[in-house]
């Protein structure tokens, strides 16, 4: 289910995790090769995602 991007945050091993409108969160790494949101370590390309749209696999069921 697609869900907002309300804010993020790091969790206690440095990854970041988006916190979505539904109050659940998700991992969004940057973990090259396999994972690439090179986006994510950047404050203001953070920011600038806030507000969209996030596919929520918890709230699917
Ligand atoms: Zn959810």
């Amino acid at each position: 289910m697609q869900r907002t991007i309300i804010g993020f945050h790091q969790d206690e091993d440095g990854d970041w995790v988006a916190e979505l409108s539904c109050l659940h969160n998700q991992h969004v790494r940057h973990r090259p090769p396999f994972q690439q949101r090179p986006w994510v370590l950047d404050e203001s390309q953070r920011a600038a995602r806030v507000g969209a749209e996030l596919d929520c696999p918890l709230c699917d069921g």
